[in-house]
């Protein structure tokens, strides 16, 4: 398939002051579309003027949430390269996400060929300041106009792209957890693993009373016993207890982090014990009240590393690591980001050089 490309005439005023990008509020001139249906396939593969979509009132995706998209960064090297990170690893889970949900899988080496291109239209839109970056959002919709339950027969397929700040304009600073005992986010064999819309929407209830508490995320529980941690917001979560590493093994409610898998590798790597297992709550807050709660946090692509200082359950505050970051999550974070910037040997050929 051909890509065709039609470029803007009326270029946007690009943003000068890289310290006040904030995240996800900035898109570039252009954007990737294509569209599906059942009959073709995918089709029309096109770079066009960033613009409002045009869809029908009665497209299922504005009814029934059929929805799905990825979060990935395109970053401005060292060398002044533009490098990706993980980027089939991204696409791979679209196409799961896609399964999930009932829409058509991707031909990701296609798209993402396409995505290099737009990207490279867009250069001079990468931020250069370490720790900002190009944020890449891959989005698939249902567009068949119909009202009833069941998967759709057309479908669009979209990249928007835009700079984003560093998540941690001041420095990495511990996060304040709530641990939710009311609201659950996902059970297993439900949608939790995939990256869809719903999920999301179901989790803002229970975020915005947490902030009206004071805390900046969310710390989800299993939807059947709440008991067994999954992850944080749009994070997974890790404990360093005694000399372990853990994390909640991937079992149907929780999203497979591109990250969390990075700091697994990397973590056994480095010759720590690091184990996929379900913990409770209970353990994590006798382990924090006896002193074998070393370190938390949280991964994702977005702060990479997010420490956690403090846990809250049932009104009572555990404090973790006095509050500070730990020592491990300051390396992971420091090795992660040396790789995504391209300052140091990348030993898993996670990135790939663009232009
Ligand atoms: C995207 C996301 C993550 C983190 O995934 P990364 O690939 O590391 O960015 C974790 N949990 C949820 C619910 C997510 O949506």
């Amino acid at each position: 398939m051909e890509i065709k490309v039609n470029l803007a005439t009326h270029l946007k005023e690009k943003p000068i002051d890289e310290s006040k990008l904030g995240f996800g509020k900035i898109f570039t001139d252009h954007m990737l579309l294509m569209d599906y249906d059942i009959d073709t396939g995918w089709h029309n593969a096109r770079i066009e003027p960033y613009d409002y979509l045009k869809i029908d009132p009665a497209a299922v995706c504005l009814h029934y949430g059929q929805e799905i998209f990825e979060g990935l960064k395109a970053y401005y090297g060292k060398d002044k390269g533009i490098y990706l990170f993980r980027v089939a690893d991204n696409f791979k889970r679209l196409n799961a996400s896609a399964r999930r949900v009932c829409m058509p899988e991707l031909d990701a080496d296609f798209v993402i060929k396409a995505l290099k291109k737009l990207i490279l239209i867009e250069r001079e839109w990468i931020p250069k300041t370490r720790g900002t970056s190009l944020y890449i959002r891959p989005t698939m919709i249902a567009t068949e106009p119909f009202l009833g339950v069941r998967a759709a027969t057309s479908y669009l397929f979209y990249i928007i792209i835009g700079p984003v700040g560093s998540y941690y304009p001041e420095g990495l600073n511990p996060v304040k957890i709530y641990v939710e005992d009311k609201y659950v986010r996902a059970v297993a064999g439900g949608t939790g693993e995939a990256k869809t819309g719903g999920n999301y929407a179901a989790s803002l209830l229970a975020a915005a009373e947490a902030q009206k508490k004071g805390f900046t995320q969310v710390l989800w529980l299993d939807g059947c016993e709440k008991m067994w941690i999954e992850e944080v917001g749009a994070m997974n979560m890790f404990f360093v207890i005694d000399d372990e590493v853990i994390t909640a093994p991937l079992t149907g409610s929780i999203l497979g982090g591109i990250t969390r898998d990075s700091v697994i590798k990397i973590v056994r790597d480095w010759g720590l014990k690091i184990r996929e297992k379900s913990v409770s709550i209970n353990d994590v807050l006798a382990a924090a009240s006896n002193g074998e709660l070393k370190e938390a946090f949280g991964t994702g692509t977005a702060a990479v590393i997010s420490p956690v200082g403090q846990i809250t359950y049932k009104d009572k505050d555990y404090i973790i690591s006095n509050g500070k970051m730990g020592e491990l999550s300051q390396k992971l974070y420091d090795e992660i980001v040396a790789i995504q910037y391209a300052e140091k040997e990348d030993p898993y050929g996670w990135t790939e050089k663009i232009g």
